[in-house]
């Protein structure tokens, strides 16, 4: 995140309590962030469109993710950024000069662009030391040789310069990529999926190891990722794409409060849905009437209801209604548990309710249902909190 003039500081997130210098590792060099504007951008192969008008502007020194499922038109957007594709309509700015239009294009080199490409594009025949100097052939060769051990021991991979890229990790070789784009020390950082090829433990270390040293370049960097919780954590703002258009550009926390859509909300966790509607500044569900004011109040019409499961309170059936009381202002209505599933910490309980026919899931604490037997004929009660309930008009 950055804080208020404009730095990026501390990121939030499990990155920021990370060391910014890991033992081992050399810093940053620190490049002259650019800005990114794309403005109207259409393009389309053949008769089938990929991007639509599109416009976004990523201010100088901005983390902002491209957010989407598969086929929403990332990687076509970083293709174009990088100049690798002419758009057929519209511009694309670096730093306020146009260097993409259908009229013309800045050449990739010439643009101050590094790319990381999600299968990291390393050259199979060249060891470590001769891809990361691929492209610095502006420096002299003793200059070159030391920066390219620079970048190495920034990435802590000194010791690997002989290597070859099959003879390394995949994290390993992610991070060859990313010290070969920032060798000529680019403006604007463009990285197309560029942990999507690590699993487990290893992507979530390359990922705060990679934004350790992103944080200490401070250069623009663009993210392309369909993992709304990698976006969360690494970006200061989030850029929703839906078949070619940006449906909501924001910081995470709007993205995740205040989904623009159905489609937002749902990218962003798993929900319960069910319709309700909206009378006299009251909303009413199956799940009881609750009055709402504020900008959760709408004019009267059927809505869309939409709950996360965590924002469902499920009451154990030893506890009466009336009894409990302390934080849900509305009515609990009863519901039959028709499956647990445990996750570790939590578990995630499936519900059928009677009296309105649905099924909902909530998450809870693991332990706070007690005991109750999936299938049992004793119900339990629930409520959910309206004032986090996501509601989209028809
Ligand atoms: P994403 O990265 O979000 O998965 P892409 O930008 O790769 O999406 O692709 C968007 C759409 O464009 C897909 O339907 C894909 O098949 C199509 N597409 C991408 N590149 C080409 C190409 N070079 N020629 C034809 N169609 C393409
Ligand atoms: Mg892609």
């Amino acid at each position: 995140m950055k804080d208020r003039d404009g730095n990026r500081q501390s990121r939030g997130g499990p990155a920021s309590a990370l060391p910014v210098s890991a033992p081992g590792r050399m810093r940053a060099g620190i490049t002259i962030a650019a800005s990114l504007t794309f403005r109207n951008i259409s393009h389309s192969y053949g008769d089938n469109e990929i991007l639509k008008d599109l416009s976004l502007s990523i201010g100088a020194g901005e983390v902002v993710s491209l957010l989407g499922p598969s086929g929403s038109g990332k990687t076509t957007l970083l293709r174009l950024a990088a100049g690798l594709v002419r758009p057929l309509a519209g511009e694309i700015l670096i730093n306020q000069q146009v260097v993409s239009s259908p009229q013309g294009m800045v050449a990739p080199e010439k643009r101050g662009v590094g790319l990381v490409f999600q299968d990291y594009a390393l050259f199979p025949h060249l060891n470590v030391r001769r891809n990361v100097a691929f492209g610095l052939t502006q420096l002299a060769p003793a200059e070159r040789e030391s920066h390219v051990m620079h970048l190495l021991a920034t990435v802590g991979l000194e010791g690997r310069a002989d290597d070859y890229p099959h003879n390394l990790s995949g994290g390993e070789q992610q991070r060859v990529a990313l010290a070969r784009a920032l060798g000529p020390k680019p403006g604007i950082l463009l990285m197309d999926e560029p942990f999507s090829g690590l699993d487990g433990r290893l992507r979530e270390s390359v990922r705060n190891e990679t934004l350790a040293i992103l944080r200490e370049t401070r250069s623009t960097v663009v993210v392309v990722t369909h993992d709304p919780e990698e976006a969360m954590q690494i970006s200061d703002r989030i850029a929703l794409m839906e078949k070619g258009r940006i449906v909501q550009a924001g910081s995470c926390e709007e993205l995740y409060h205040s989904p623009a859509s159905l489609f937002a909300a749902r990218f962003f966790s798993e929900l319960n849905s069910f319709a309700g509607s909206f009378e006299g500044g009251v909303l009413k569900t199956p799940l009881g009437d609750y009055p709402l004011k504020g900008e959760k109040a709408r004019s009267d019409g059927p809505v869309t209801v939409c709950v996360r499961p965590s924002d469902v309170l499920v009451l154990p059936p030893a506890i009466k209604k009336g009894r409990r009381r302390q934080d849900a202002s509305a009515d609990t209505v009863e519901a039959y548990v028709t499956a647990r599933h445990f996750l570790g910490e939590r578990e995630l309980v499936e519900l059928y309710l009677p009296a309105s026919e649905i099924k909902l899931k909530a998450k809870l604490p693991f332990g706070a249902l007690g005991a109750v037997a999936t299938g049992s004929q004793q119900p339990v009660r629930i409520a959910i909190d309206a004032d986090k309930a996501l509601l989209f008009e028809e």
